[in-house]
Parts: structure tokens; sequence; C-alpha cells
């Protein structure tokens, strides 16, 4: 059966862009840049989101919501923050519309109705969420305060892409408060380390843990962590930030608190928050040209189970084996369907379920039945096997677990195999157009010498390596000195 998906080796971005919207995951809206999610792909969302919330609540943040709408006047107050997300803002002027007189049943901006300030449509919410701390931090005693928000935001990017960069998009932003600047940076480095855990172990894409450089920090951070991962294009992608930001909130909106010592000081800051780009990250990290591949922890559906049969009794004898078997997953905590539809062949959800990369298939024959097996496939390396139905459901739990396991292993070695060292700027351009990846490469510190180097190859500094060795050398471009290696690679 054709399914239509241009082959990687063809177009790797139309290849993303057939499984994003032929695996059910989204659409096309009728909003440029703002995409529809559907349901398959808001499971695949909430299952992330579930996981990461438990994550966040175990390590003491509470959930709270803030205005989608930002006072201008606020949105300026931390200057650095205003500047660098100035052009990427939607801002409401005004409150009402009204029939257009000139023009039957079209409406029109009502001048009259020209809001005394504008509002800016969140693009991070730092700004609101600081202003309200100011009312409720007096003393350390009010420290820390531990927050995160689920919400949607909006930045108007020119060049969209389904998940990966839209204009409006869903995401978690952590904001949290702190009396000193150590504890501050061991929760930036901590919710670093919760994500690296989630993407890594739950979404089976191995990320590389790093500090960005100055030019490419958030805007008002004093220092941007972040974890970048490797696409199957040999693209960087930036899953995760976590940001240290100082005092600098504190003093734009005078958030100030009594120490232990009854001195007055300003109040330490951090933010952090993963998107609805994951997602993407997720499609075209594992995928292959039939389909998504989905890892098992957080596919919306797990197991499905297809009949094969001809006439009601057969039909009724496997019903009666197959919801055995469905009752013994659901037990374990598996997502089964039974697919008994009988409005479509198993030929035709075969491959629907390919599509949607639903790791484990269960196919079960009338024969089969009188031979107590069934054909058990594997989604990730297509493996087949006729299995025994006795103690399936167990099988089929420890075969999750490898799906699980295999799928990073594949990513983790990818990305080993594709991080490679440059020592000269000609071998950084040959390995940047011949092979891709993550270069490792000397680099003199400058921003003058990175916007060179991004001018002339599109290659940005993705991070800084934690724990990255101290090695002397000279950097590729200028041939100043260097202290260690940092990591480039084109992105997303
Ligand atoms: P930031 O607030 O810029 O540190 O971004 C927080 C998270 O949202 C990061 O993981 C980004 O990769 C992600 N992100 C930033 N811009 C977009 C966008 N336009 N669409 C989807 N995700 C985004």
């Amino acid at each position: 059966m054709s399914k239509e998906i241009t082959a990687r080796s063809q177009d790797y971005s139309q290849w993303y862009n057939d499984l994003v919207l032929k695996g059910q995951l989204a659409d096309y809206s009728a909003v440029r840049g703002c995409m529809v999610i559907k349901p398959y792909g808001f499971a695949l969302w909430e299952n992330m989101r579930d996981v990461l919330d438990r994550k966040f609540k175990e390590t003491g943040h509470q959930n709270a919501y803030f205005p989608l709408f930002v006072p201008k006047s606020l949105f300026e107050a931390e200057e650095q923050n205003a500047e660098g997300f100035a052009k990427e803002c939607a801002v409401v002027t005004h409150y009402r519309l009204k029939t257009n007189p000139d023009k039957k049943g079209a409406l029109m901006v009502d001048p009259e109705a020209k809001l005394e300030e504008e509002l800016v449509v969140r693009p991070t919410s730092e700004a609101i969420i600081w202003n309200t701390y100011k009312g409720w931090i007096q003393s350390y005693r009010d420290l820390p305060i531990l927050i995160n928000q689920w919400a949607n935001v909006v930045r108007w990017e020119m060049r969209t892409r389904l998940f990966l960069r839209t204009a409006e998009f869903l995401w978690q932003e952590g904001h949290t408060a702190h009396a000193t600047s150590e504890e501050a940076v061991a929760e930036t480095k901590q919710m670093l380390e919760v994500y690296a855990d989630f993407v890594e172990n739950y979404m089976a894409v191995p990320v590389i843990k790093g500090v960005k450089s100055p030019s490419e920090r958030f805007a008002g951070a004093v220092d941007t962590y972040c974890i970048e991962a490797l696409m199957q294009d040999g693209k960087a992608l930036q899953a995760g930030t976590s940001h240290f930001l100082g005092q600098n909130f504190a003093k734009a909106f005078d958030v100030k608190f009594s120490n232990k010592e009854n001195k007055l000081d300003y109040v330490w800051a951090t933010s952090w928050g993963v998107s609805t780009r994951l997602i993407g990250a997720l499609v075209m990290a594992h995928s292959d040209d039939d389909g998504l591949i989905l890892p098992p922890r957080i596919a919306p559906l797990q197991v499905v189970i297809v009949p094969i049969y001809k006439g009601a009794d057969q039909k009724a004898s496997l019903d009666e084996k197959i919801s055995v078997i469905v009752a013994e997953l659901k037990k374990a905590g598996i997502r089964v369907k039974y697919d008994d539809n009988d409005n479509a062949r198993p030929g035709w959800k075969f491959a629907e379920y390919e599509m949607k990369g639903v790791p484990v298939r269960v196919a079960i024959g009338a024969r089969d039945l009188e031979n107590n097996v069934a054909e058990v496939a594997r989604r990730d390396t297509k493996e087949k096997a006729s299995l025994s139905l006795d103690g399936l459901a167990g099988t089929i739990v420890t075969m999750l677990d490898e799906i699980q396991q295999g799928m990073f292993d594949k990513a983790k070695a990818f990305q080993q195999a594709n991080i490679t060292p440059a020592n000269s700027f000609e071998e950084f351009e040959k390995l940047l157009d011949e092979k891709g990846g993550f270069i490792s490469a000397h680099w003199d510190g400058t921003a003058e010498t990175e916007e060179a180097i991004k001018e002339r190859t599109k290659a940005t500094i993705r991070c800084i390596p934690l724990d990255n060795p101290q090695e002397e050398g000279v950097c590729i471009l200028t041939g100043k000195p260097s202290k260690e290696r940092v990591l480039f690679a084109r992105a997303y």
C-alpha cells in the first residue's frame, strides 16, 4: 500500500511534514505560522506533559497561572528581555470591533476602543510574573517560590515549521525566586537535569548538556543552560533551556527581601521551559520512511492487536482469546487497543499503525489460534516473530522495554558517531557540508568570531558542554588562543 511519504534521502523536510500530517499529529490552520494539534498529537503531548509535571512536583514545584497579556510598561521593565523579544511580539491595541459602514457584513476595529496602554501577548512571562512576585516577597521566609505554568505563548516567527517553530506554541515555563545566587544556580542546573532525564529516558533522544555562548543566551539571562539533540539529517535542535537570571528581573521590578541578617537584597531568579517543539524532536530523531516511530514510554498507544478472520465464528473465538490478552496488558498498565473494526482490512490497519508509530503490533488469525501463537511485530526494527499466546502479555511488556532501550541506543550511537573534531576552518567547512552533526572546535571566545563563522557557514555554537575538558588550542577562524573546544552545528 502506498502511503506517499517522501523519502528522507529525497527531501528531509518534506518527509518531516508528511509524517506530522499523515501520522495525524497536527494540521495546518487558517492562521499563518499556527498549527492545529490533532487528537493523536495531543495525546502524545499529554503523555509528555504528565511525566514532566510529575517530575516538577517531585522537585518541589507547584503549578499556577498568569495572564496571557502583559501591559507594555511592564514588558519594557527588564530592558534586555524586552529588546530581545520586541521584534517577535504580537500587540493588542484595541478591545472592540464595530460594523464597517463602507462594507456590508464586514467588521472593523473601533477607533474609539483604543486601549490606553497596549498589551503584549506574552512571548514569555518573566515580566508579568516578577511584577506579581513583588507583592509576594518581603522576607527570606517567603522564599523560595517554586512555580511552574503550563501555557501558550506567542512569538511572531517569520519562518515557521510544524512543532519545531510555530508562532503560537504550548509549553511550560518555570519561574523561581531564591534568597541566594547559589540556590538559584542549583535550581537552574537541577531543572536542566530534569529535562535531560526526560528527553533521554522517556523520549529516547540523547542530548548534550551545556551552556550557551553569550550571544545565544536568553534575553535577560546571566547564563542559559541547554540540552541539544541531534536530528537524523545531522542538524541540531535546542530541546530545552534553563536560565539563571541573576537579579536582573528583581532589579527591574524592584523585588527586594530582607535576608537572615535583616539586610535588604534583591531576589535571585531562574526560568526554564520546554515546548511542543519536543514533538518535532521526537519525530525527526526516530522515524523512518514508513512513518513515525514512537518510544513506548510516551506513545499514545503502545500495543495494537489486529484480528484476522473469516466469518463470525472465527471472529468470536478470536474475541474470546484476545480479550484475555487485552485485560492482562491493561492490568500491566499497557496502553492497548483491540482494533476489530471490520470496515478496514488488516493490511490497511497495519499500514496505518506503522504510520502512526505504534511500538508493537500483534496480529492473530484463526490458524494462529489453533497453533496457540500470534505474530508480533516491532515497529522500530520491523522484526516479526511468531510467539506463544501463553504469557504473551508478559512477553510484550518486556519487548516494550527492549524497544525503548533499543531506540535510545540507536540514537545514542548516531549522536556519538556525529560529534567530530575540526582543527582548521577548511576542515570545519568540509565536515559541515559532507557530514553535518556536531563539530567540536576551538573558538576565540568573541561574539565577532561567532558571528563571522555563522555568516560564512550557517553553523552556530550550540553549547559549551558541561564538564568540557580544558584543552589549549587556537581558534579555527582567527588563530587566537582558546582554552576549550565548543560544539558547533547547523540547527533548526
Ligand atoms: P526560551 O524561552 O527561548 O528559552 O525557549 C524555551 C523553549 O521553547 C526552548 O526549549 C525552545 O527551544 C522552545 N521554543 C522557542 N521558540 C519556539 C517556537 N517558536 N516554537 C516552539 N518552541 C519554541
